[in-house]
C-alpha cells in the first residue's frame, strides 16, 4: 500500500510545510497543521470497494494516511471498532433509529489509541525517539503503550489526582511518569520544561499533526461501516476535539474522492458543566473559546478547559447546522447505568454523556424520533470504577 501525503497545510493561515520532518504547529501563526493528500490519486488508487479486503484497524486507509513505509506503522489493532444498533436505549429514549459506535473496544480501552498509534508511527517515521505528552486521562496509557511497542522513550506529566487506570497503564507499559501537584495546564508546563531541556517531542493533541489522522478513521469507518450513508447526527463527547474535527476532515476527504456526497451529519459537541469552553463560544457566536475557569467533571477526558483546535470545532459544528451543549456529571451517571443496563454496555463517562444530550436533543425538538443518530461511546467505563 502506499500513502498520498503531500505536506502540511496550516488550517488557519494555509502556508504551506514540509512533511519530511518534524513540525508541531504552524510556525508563522501558531494554529494546528493538517496533514494534505494527493487526493485525486488515492482516488485513483482505492476504490472503496476493494477495503472489504483490508484488516480491520484504520490502517485499512493506509492512502489517505500519513505514514509513507508501511514498516513504520505501531499498531495494537486500534479501530474498526463496531457500530451497534441500540434498540433497547432507543425505544426507552424515543429515538427509533439509535446506534453507538464502541470505542472502548480499542486497545488501551479508548479511542486515544487511534490518535497514537498514528503519531507515534510518524514520530518514529520521522526518526524521533523520544516523546513526552501532559495528559489527565487516556492520552497517556496510549502514548506510552505504542512507545514501548515501538522501541522508543516515553515521558508523561499529570495531576496527581489522575484516575487509578491512567497512572496504573503509564508504569506498566514502562513510561516515565511525574505526578504534578497541579491541574492540566501544571502538567502542561512540567512537560514543555523538559521537553526542551532534554529534545523531547510533545505529542500533545492537536499541537503536532498526526494524532487528528488517527482520529479522522473514526470518520472513514462510520461512512463504511453505514453503507456509504451518513447519520443525521453525530454526538461527540467534546474535549480538545480531535475526533470531531477528524470526522469533519474524513468527510471532505471522502467527499473529494467521490466515495459520498456533500451531505453532512449534525455535529454535536457535547461538555459537562462543570467544563464548558466549547459550548459557551457557541452560544456566544464567537470565533475562539476562553478558557474555562476551575474546571471540574468526572468525566476526565473532557475537563480540557482550552483546546487549541476551538476554532475548527466550532467551525465544524456550525457548519453542520449542529450545536453545543452540557449534561451534569449526574445525568453522565444516570445515563452510564441506563445505557448498561438496557444495551449490555459498560460505556465511559464521556461517552455516557452523549446519551445524556441525546435526551436533551430529543425533547427540545433539535433531533426528532425518526432521524438516524450516531453516539459516540469513546472508552470503557473499566477505566472508571472510582466514579461509579
Ligand atoms: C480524550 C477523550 C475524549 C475527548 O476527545 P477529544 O477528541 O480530545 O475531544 C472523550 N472521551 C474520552 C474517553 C477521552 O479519553
Ligand atoms: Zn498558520
Amino acid at each position: 500500500m502506499k500513502s498520498y501525503l503531500t505536506h502540511l497545510e496550516c488550517t488557519y493561515c494555509s502556508v504551506t510545510q514540509s512533511a519530511d520532518v518534524a513540525h508541531r504547529v504552524c510556525p508563522d501563526c501558531g494554529k494546528v497543521l493538517y496533514p494534505r493528500y494527493d487526493l485525486a490519486l488515492a482516488k485513483k488508487a482505492l476504490d472503496r470497494s476493494a477495503l472489504k479486503d483490508r484488516a480491520a484497524n484504520m490502517w485499512r486507509y493506509f492512502e489517505v494516511m500519513p505514514i509513507l513505509d508501511e514498516a513504520n506503522v505501531i499498531t495494537l489493532g486500534e479501530g474498526y471498532t463496531p457500530i451497534f444498533q441500540a434498540a433497547r436505549l432507543g425505544e426507552d429514549m424515543g429515538a427509533s433509529s439509535l446506534y453507538i459506535k464502541d470505542e472502548g473496544l480499542n486497545p488501551t480501552a479508548s479511542f486515544k489509541a487511534r490518535g497514537l498509534s498514528a503519531a507515534v508511527s510518524k514520530a518514529k517515521e520521522l526518526g524521533i525517539t523520544k516523546l513526552t505528552m501532559p495528559s489527565a486521562g487516556n492520552a497517556a496509557g496510549a502514548m506510552t503503550s505504542y512507545a514501548a511497542k515501538g522501541g522508543m522513550e516515553a515521558y508523561v506529566f499529570m495531576p496527581k489526582d489522575v484516575p487509578e487506570a491512567n497512572r496504573q497503564e503509564v508504569l506498566i507499559t514502562g513510561g516515565n511518569l511525574t505526578l504534578v501537584d497541579g491541574l492540566i495546564s501544571d502538567a502542561g508546563q512540567a512537560s514543555k520544561a523538559r521537553a526542551a531541556e532534554e529534545d523531547l517531542f510533545d505529542v500533545s493533541t492537536l499541537q503536532e499533526p498526526y494524532r487528528v489522522e488517527g482520529k479522522k478513521t473514526m470518520g472513514y469507518e462510520i461512512a463504511e461501516q453505514m453503507g456509504w450513508t451518513l447519520p443525521d447526527a453525530i454526538i461527540y463527547p467534546t474535549g480538545g476535539g480531535t475526533g470531531i474535527v477528524g470526522m469533519w476532515k474524513a468527510f471532505a476527504e471522502m467527499e473529494e474522492m467521490g466515495w459520498i456526497g456533500s451531505e453532512r451529519p449534525k455535529m454535536f459537541a457535547v461538555q459537562s458543566d462543570g467544563c464548558a469552553p466549547i459550548v459557551r463560544a457557541f452560544d456566544n457566536g464567537d470565533e475562539f473559546a476562553e478558557p474555562w475557569q476551575n474546571a471540574a467533571t468526572m468525566a476526565a477526558g473532557i475537563r480540557v478547559p482550552a483546546a487549541i483546535g476551538d476554532y475548527l470545532i466550532l467551525g465544524a459544528i456550525r457548519e453542520s447546522g449542529g450545536g453545543a451543549l452540557t449534561v451534569t456529571d449526574d445525568e453522565i451517571l444516570r445515563y452510564m447505568r441506563k445505557v448498561a443496563s438496557l444495551e449490555g454496555m459498560f460505556i465511559c463517562p464521556e461517552g455516557a454523556a452523549t446519551a445524556a444530550a441525546l435526551s436533551k436533543l430529543l425533547s427540545d425538538g433539535r433531533l426528532s424520533s425518526d432521524d438516524n443518530i450516531l453516539l459516540l461511546n469513546t472508552g470503557s467505563g473499566l477505566k472508571y470504577l472510582e466514579v461509579l
